[in-house]
């Protein structure tokens, strides 16, 4: 699977808004400062209380996306979450490297976060199908995942959560 294309990369993006603490107050402008390299440089990240509900209400809606457990199901979750996306594609070597953006160069943070997780989220399950998309095995961890391996084998979020399952996987053989 190519991963090195903005459209496979932007997905992380979209992964990690879905599974993002955005409950308290400074939760959406925490994440946004944490990701500010997916934002032209200047973008104001501050956000009104609106759009930060909006923001909020994206990463809902990825999660769905990747919850849904149906080919129908995936488009229409999909489709209301590329409804919000504002398309406006540019190029730009502002990392040393031509490459597309999604998002309008001078569009608000909110619209150029909707945008780039929309249309991420989208490529890779036009590109590789929504099997792709997955929540995490392990105990007491409903963390969404996109599965980047080439069998298509992943089950969890993180390497932590894998490690932590093996090793309770082990511990309840041994106690049996
Ligand atoms: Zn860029
Ligand atoms: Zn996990």
């Amino acid at each position: 699977m190519d991963y090195d294309t903005y459209g496979s990369t932007a997905v992380e993006l979209a992964i990690a808004l879905a599974n993002a603490d955005l409950e308290p107050d400074d939760g959406v402008p925490r994440f946004l400062a944490a990701h500010d390299e997916w934002f032209t440089p200047g973008t104001s990240l501050e956000l009104t209380a609106s759009d930060a509900h909006q923001a909020a209400a994206t990463a809902r809606l990825v999660r769905a996306v990747a919850l849904a457990d149906s080919q129908p199901d995936v488009l229409t979750r999909l489709n209301e979450l590329l409804a919000l996306a504002r398309p406006r594609p540019y190029a730009t070597d502002h990392d040393g490297e031509l490459h597309l953006h999604y998002a309008g160069p001078d569009a608000p943070a909110l619209e150029q976060l909707t945008t780039t997780v929309a249309m991420g989220l989208s490529q890779v399950v036009v590109q590789h199908g929504w099997q792709r998309l997955g929540v995490c095995s392990a105990e007491g961890c409903d963390d969404v995942y996109v599965d980047t391996s080439r069998n298509a084998s992943r089950r969890y979020c993180s390497n932590t959560c894998a490690s932590r399952s093996t090793v309770a996987a082990y511990r309840a053989r041994q106690k049996s």
